[in-house]
């Protein structure tokens, strides 16, 4: 069976260092937001060309924690995606304000920046773009709205860790980005973690104290806060993944790249890459749509090929989102989206065998389960 994912695979290749880089925080006695937790934020901040990056429990609590760090709260109402993970809608809720979705670009499947501004009231305080499967948005869109309604602009780059746009990475374009660690994520550790980045001294000190129960100093609690750190161990591992991080995301072009090409299907709709940029979309999940998706998926199975779909429904028509009173047919990109897409398996370990086994595979389907 080849899975969607093989984490095994990867730990195989650098278990030696990964092993050696955990042995020094067990023999340190210093279990939380040690040498090991700072050295990966000073090494996240240089690689990501950011100012400040700070280490949260996970991808989710870095939402939070940014949304609260830039004072968005209740009343307010926040800009985003309904084609996303349930976290980024989540986490607006979860600070009092409102999620406000706007429909998806249908090539691109990220938030269609030209239907951005028919969504903004005097409550919207922010947007949040999601760089979904690891396709940079159109940042300079984006951009330029936010500057002309003085919006802050939270970057769910939590699929994404080295993509770029225009010579900058995902998350450090608008004020603050967020990404995740867990463990199938490009970038992901051997549990949950996060991260919050920033060029902003004032947005990074909040997020600081909010993810140490609101505190500089311990025991001098400023304001009410969270939990929530990034692991002293998780950082130890990710130290050692992220020197691997540009290598794994070209092997991941060069697979999507593979595919494309190979990929001969009749009405099989390959990811359509909307920018010129080198890492413009690093293929967290590549993404396939096909009119028989459910039939396709079963023959793959059969064939020994895991799928995965991403996602099953639009967070509009979630019942946790139901009281923000949207209905079907409300983003119509968006739904038809999770009615035909999957996902094939996509990691930088895979062989050019299995690559090879995938496309022809697919290439054979005969519409109908054999
Ligand atoms: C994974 C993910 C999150 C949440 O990250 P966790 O670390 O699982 O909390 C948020 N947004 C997107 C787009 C994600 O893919």
């Amino acid at each position: 069976m080849i899975s969607l994912i093989d984490l095994k695979r990867q730990y195989q290749n650098i278990s030696q260092e990964i092993l050696d880089s955990v042995k020094e925080v067990f023999e340190s006695g210093q279990y939380i937001l040690g040498t090991k937790v700072a050295e990966f934020e000073k090494k996240c901040a240089e690689y990501l060309n950011v100012n400040h990056a700070i280490g949260v429990g996970n991808g989710t609590d870095a939402l939070v924690i940014a949304l609260e760090s830039v004072g968005i709260g209740k009343g307010d109402e926040v800009i985003t995606t309904p084609f996303t993970f349930f976290a980024t809608a989540e986490a607006i809720v979860r600070v009092g304000a409102r999620p406000v979705f706007v429909d998806i670009d249908p090539l691109s499947y990220n938030i269609d920046p030209d239907k951005i501004e028919e969504k903004i009231t005097e409550r919207t305080k922010a947007i949040i773009p999601v760089h979904i499967f690891g396709h940079v948005c159109d940042m300079k869109k984006i951009v330029q709205i936010a500057k002309k309604y003085n919006l802050y602009i939270i970057e769910d780059a939590c699929q994404a860790f080295g993509a770029e746009f225009e010579g900058k990475k995902a998350g450090t374009i608008g004020d603050v980005g967020c990404f995740s660690f867990f463990p199938t994520k490009n970038l992901g550790g051997f549990g949950d973690g996060g991260l919050i980045v920033t060029d902003s001294d004032e947005i990074a000190s909040k997020a600081r104290m909010l993810r140490q129960h609101g505190s500089k100093k311990k025991y001098f609690n400023e304001m009410i806060g969270f939990n929530s750190r990034l692991d002293e161990v998780q950082a130890a591992i990710l130290l050692v993944k992220l020197k691997y991080i540009d290598s794994w995301n070209r092997r991941r072009i060069e697979i999507a790249q593979k595919f494309s090409q190979e990929l001969k299907l009749d009405g099989l709709v390959t990811p359509k890459k909307c920018n010129s940029f080198e890492f413009g979309h690093i293929y967290h999940l590549y993404i396939l749509q096909h009119e028989k998706r459910e039939n396709l998926m079963e023959y793959l199975a059969q064939k020994g090929i895991a799928t995965g779909i991403y996602y099953p429904v639009p967070l509009h028509l979630t019942k946790a989102l139901s009281f923000l009173g949207y209905k079907e047919g409300d983003f119509e990109i968006a739904e038809k989206l999770c009615k035909k897409s999957f996902a094939i398996p996509m990691f930088p370990e895979l062989t050019d065998e299995e690559i090879e086994y995938i496309t022809t595979s697919i290439n054979q389907f005969g519409g109908s389960l054999q």
